[in-house]
């Protein structure tokens, strides 16, 4: 038999992935793989609805419809506070996973140097493997996920073409304050690296803390390569549509690069989205209202449960400290966690699949559910230590 490639034994199964197949086998409540289980607003449907009445059927260009690419422009233009031209600056890809694969793609030669910070989003290990790149590890370092400026000039100073960003950051749930951005920003500058972001919790930031875009900090600009996606902000997960923004010189290569990964991404959909897109700005604040009240309301129950947690300052996730359950134990989070969906009935992702370092007490919950749902969890959460005394007595 023919080998396949090195390159597939690089990563393994998504472990979000492998939790959600597992919950659902045990019919557990999910809260492990992030997505809404509540629905999109409702102009967008009936957008949906219209463009796949109507159309449009067929291929869009390649590097998106005009029209999704106008409202795209006209939004990001107003929240990142630069110019967005959207013949020059954007490329729509299938989810912010393509934005980032074609991002490391167009910007990476195979042994290339990628700095990602530890804990991080699991794509990033497959991305920088898939494109050839090594990455370099920067730990953020828990309970409160700060990183040590020597650390990440030592990891500069190893000459790395870029370093990936995820900002608010999945899974810690940290907001990176506009110091450390600059922190982030001088080192870029001086060892003349690209910055690739990933900033899909854009509009998912709890008060008093406020989202930066890196791309908009000064002289950031040219070297910045915005990757962000609809999915999170208006609840369509499903529908794959991200997107690219960066300068024409790098948004040239992108284009070349998506156009021969995925073509483009789908074209009724892209037309519906744009409805989405043309919000007032009412609606990202309400957008962060109501995640906010979803927080309170799950950070509650942890707390009923005298469970600890970092408090997520964006994003859906939060780590939840599970040392005192396994600390001096053979057990570790992936086992906890497979004890949680089987024995509590409820799911969160194994932290360590987050770490590069040996980092084995936490796990990470989401709680982009209803209100209803994250109450049914909580209450089975109220009986965590009952149910972990009784099956390790
Ligand atoms: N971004 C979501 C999460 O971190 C979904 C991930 C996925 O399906 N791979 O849970």
């Amino acid at each position: 038999m023919p080998q396949t490639s090195n390159r597939i034994r690089g990563f393994g199964e998504s472990v979000i992935r492998r939790t959600t197949r597992i919950a659902n086998q045990y019919g557990a409540i999910n809260l492990s793989q992030g997505f809404p289980d509540f629905d999109p607003p409702a102009e967008i449907i009936e957008a949906g609805i219209k463009a796949m009445k109507e159309g449009p059927h067929q291929y869009a260009v390649t590097w998106g419809s005009p029209d999704f690419r106008r409202a795209l422009a006209a939004k990001q233009s107003r929240f990142m506070g630069i110019e967005i031209d959207p013949e020059r600056n954007i490329v729509v890809t299938c989810g912010s996973t393509e934005a980032m694969m074609a991002a490391m793609l167009t910007v990476c030669n195979p042994g290339d140097k990628v700095v990602v910070f530890s804990p991080f989003y699991e794509n990033y290990g497959a991305d920088t493997i898939l494109s050839g790149a090594e990455p370099i590890f920067v730990p953020l370092k828990p309970p409160a996920f700060n990183f040590d400026p020597s650390e990440l000039e030592a990891a500069f100073a190893q000459g790395p073409k870029a370093i990936i960003l995820c900002n608010p950051s999945n899974p810690s749930g940290k907001v990176f304050s506009r110091d450390e951005l600059l922190t982030i920003a001088r080192l870029a500058e001086k060892y003349d690296t690209f910055v690739i972001t990933d900033e899909v919790y854009e509009h998912i930031v709890f008060a008093p803390h406020q989202h930066h875009y890196f791309a908009a900090l000064p002289g950031m600009l040219e070297r910045t390569i915005s990757c962000s996606s609809l999915s999170k902000t208006y609840s369509i997960t499903g529908w794959r549509l991200g997107y690219v923004i960066a300068p024409p010189a790098i948004i040239d290569g992108v284009k070349k690069v998506h156009d021969f990964l995925t073509v483009g991404a789908a074209a009724p959909l892209q037309a519906a989205a744009v409805t989405g897109l043309e919000f007032p700005d009412s609606y990202y604040a309400g957008l962060a209202e109501e995640y906010t009240q979803k927080r309170s309301l799950f950070l509650d129950w942890l707390n009923r449960s005298h469970l600890s947690y970092y408090q997520p300052q964006g994003a859906y996730y939060v780590m939840v400290d599970i040392g005192e359950f396994i600390d001096g134990t053979d057990f570790d989070d992936v086992y906890f966690s497979e004890w949680l969906i089987k024995s509590v009935g409820v799911a969160a992702v194994a932290g360590s699949s987050f770490f590069r370092e040996p980092v084995k007490n936490y796990i990470r919950f989401h709680f982009a559910k209803k209100p209803e749902t994250l109450n049914a969890a909580g209450e089975r959460l109220l009986k965590i230590r009952e149910l972990w005394q009784a099956d390790h007595a």
